[in-house]
């Protein structure tokens, strides 16, 4: 594959080119194992940017097409001089066995990011916090380039995040590539991959809901189980917040048109471009445990 020229570089534009003066910063992205930030990597591939790190955080609740995705990209970026993807992950418990120890459902049930941030976000962190470039780059007194995988259709959530251990870019963003160019690059890579989100997770569209239970039957049973098991949650009835899985399923055709009437369940910060959201907004989201203002998951 030929490399382009890189394009001209702007304040936001996190190539080798705007950090080839000392000191050379390292150059970390959040993967989410999905669309928008595989094209994005597939992007600085072929413009011969070369990240130093690459990092996807496995909840234990992602879709087994998720999982060989990411393994299968990783190969891919090898074979394309780039760094494998590392997976990182919360190593007590999966967020699966923590909601069913405690009888609960995931936090975003209850319209809180915390299980987002405590099994996407703070496994990236600890990683980063044990990585001796980042150290090293700490020490000297640069920063560590994040890059983010918004894509320009969601400008609206570039925000300065920098701060004195972090610079975080956009490149999507400063390409000016929307979904569609994301989509058409992942698939010109001969790769599709699946939403990236916990196969449990309450920002499931019905329509999502309803797939699980025909293509992983046993997934879906395991988030019936989850459901019936929750008998601490008293603010939301089931996964849907305000319905339950196992009664959509069950419902009939009829039925079904009375669920589309009901609300969208609280979004999910974790898609592909959310979850590198929730990673930029990391810092503050461990203080705020805000309920979720919007949703702009896109995988
Ligand atoms: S995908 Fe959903 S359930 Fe899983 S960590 Fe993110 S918000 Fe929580």
């Amino acid at each position: 594959m030929n490399a382009a020229p890189f394009s001209p570089v702007s304040p936001m534009t996190p190539t080798r080119q705007s950090l080839a003066s000392p000191p050379c910063w390292p150059l970390v992205v959040s993967f989410g194992g999905g669309t928008n930030s595989a094209a994005m990597l597939i992007e600085m591939a072929r413009r011969r940017v070369r990240p130093d790190l690459i990092m996807f955080a496995d909840t234990g609740g992602e879709l087994p097409e998720t999982i060989r995705f990411v393994a299968d990209f990783s190969s891919w970026l090898e074979s394309h001089d780039m760094p494998p993807v590392v997976t990182v992950r919360e190593e007590r418990q999966t967020l699966e066995q923590e909601v069913l120890a405690a009888n609960t459902l995931p936090s975003l049930a209850f319209g809180f990011r915390s299980c987002s941030d405590k099994y996407k976000v703070r496994p990236q962190e600890r990683y980063l916090k044990q990585w001796q470039p980042a150290l090293d780059a700490w020490a000297a007194g640069g920063k560590v380039v994040k890059l983010i995988g918004y894509d320009a259709g969601e400008s609206h959530r570039v925000k300065n995040h920098d701060d004195k251990r972090f610079m975080v870019a956009y490149p999507l963003v400063e390409w000016g590539w929307r979904r569609r160019e994301c989509v058409a690059t992942v698939e010109a890579a001969g790769f599709r991959p699946a939403k990236s989100a916990c196969w449990f997770c309450p920002a499931s569209k019905r329509g999502e809901v309803l797939s699980l239970a025909k293509t992983h039957p046993d997934l879906f049973a395991r988030a019936v189980a989850m459901e019936r098991n929750a008998t601490t949650a008293t603010t939301a009835i089931g996964l849907g917040r305000n319905w339950r899985w196992s009664d959509l399923v069950e419902a009939d055709e009829q039925q079904m048109k009375l669920f589309d009437e009901l609300p969208d369940p609280v979004p999910c910060g974790c898609y592909d471009g959310s979850a590198s959201d929730d990673w930029a907004n990391a810092e503050s989201s461990h203080a705020r445990r805000e309920p979720t203002p919007d949703c702009n998951g896109d995988d």
